[in-house]
């Protein structure tokens, strides 16, 4: 298929009935912010044999794609409006991974309330994908790793780690699971669940000011608000939680800084904590508190056993590089 083609067969469709998008025939988008309203916008990349592998399928391929991007809005409590594609075309992409691809897209499209309106097409030598998200939120309202607090609690949304466990069973690693919990497993890896509306709540009715999606493992970006906030942060290791009860410490360390778990990491003002269990209540989500934000020591994580002991860490997180 020809450049143009893919654009007129298959990404037109997603552009449809959106003036933003001037039907993907113009050299831009264009679209109006609410007067009140500023601006979020996040950009991912995705590579072949880094990111996923051509074997997963446009489908799943896509759905993580948008799915990752839309994580970043939730980390800033924004309202999704708009992205755009970036697509590098290898040899080995066809006619049917490209439907399977915009099939994913859509689907998440309907779910988001959101439009493509635009990108760019080329060949290249391994399959690439990137896009860039815009959301909006409300004038002067930030969620942003940089506002942890002294005191805050740490919550943390859903559970830590079924994502990497879900990349060990398709890495083929052996485990005893049932069918019934790998295709669990293997669905938490390759259909994150943006917290969205969770991050609107939080930044809405002022919950919470700092939040992270967790991309690269719970330490890692844990690590990130640290020092982006300049604290330290004390966790305790039976507040985290796992899928699976009475793990080993290693296998519970494993998935504290394994990736992909696309959860929210958020801290709280103290005098907010029944309002944050109240609203895990009202949108029927786990909300954890793991620890809190401390002054002491040089923006690290200590982690604690349920005896109290402090256990080292070593790993924390996925890195590109
Ligand atoms: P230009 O030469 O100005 O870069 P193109 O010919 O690349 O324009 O693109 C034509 C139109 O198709 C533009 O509206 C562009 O946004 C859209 N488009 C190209 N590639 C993609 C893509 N991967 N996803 C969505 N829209 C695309
Ligand atoms: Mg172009």
């Amino acid at each position: 298929m020809a450049e143009f083609e893919i654009i007129e067969k298959y990404f037109k469709a997603l552009a449809s009935s959106n003036k933003a998008a001037r039907n993907l025939a113009d050299d831009s988008a264009q679209f109006a912010v609410k007067n009140n309203c500023e601006l979020v916008v996040s950009k991912d990349i995705f590579i072949e044999d880094i990111h996923f592998l051509l074997e997963d399928g446009g489908y799943k391929i896509a759905q993580k794609l948008l799915s990752t991007n839309l994580s970043d809005l939730a980390a800033s409590g924004a309202t999704p409006l708009y992205y755009m594609l970036g697509f590098g075309k290898s040899k080995n992409i066809d006619e049917k991974f490209i439907a399977e691809f915009c099939k994913g897209l859509r689907d998440l499209q309907k779910k988001f309330k959101i439009k493509l309106i635009g990108g760019d097409t080329s060949a290249a030598p391994k399959a690439f994908f990137s896009i860039t998200i815009f959301g909006s939120v409300k004038k002067n309202q930030n969620l942003a790793r940089f506002n942890g607090c002294e005191n805050d609690l740490i919550f943390v949304s859903g559970n830590i780690g079924d994502a990497f466990r879900g990349l060990q069973i398709k890495l083929g690693e052996k485990n005893n699971y049932t069918k019934s919990q790998k295709n669990y497993f293997l669905n938490r890896h390759f259909f994150p669940t943006p917290q969205i509306i969770l991050g609107q709540n939080l930044l809405a009715k002022k919950l919470s000011k700092c939040a992270i999606d967790i991309s690269d493992g719970l330490l890692a970006d844990l690590r990130h608000i640290c020092k982006n906030s300049k604290l330290s942060a004390e966790i305790f290791l039976d507040k985290i939680p796992f899928y699976e009860k009475n793990l080993p410490l290693n296998q519970q360390l494993k998935l504290m800084s394994g990736g992909d778990d696309y959860e929210l990491l958020f801290t709280v003002d103290c005098k907010n904590e029944r309002k944050i269990i109240n609203l895990a209540k009202k949108l029927n989500l786990k909300l954890s508190c793991i620890g809190f934000l401390t002054k002491k020591q040089r923006c690290e994580i200590t982690l604690f056993n349920s005896q109290n002991q402090q256990i080292k860490l070593t790993k924390f997180g996925y890195e590109h590089f």
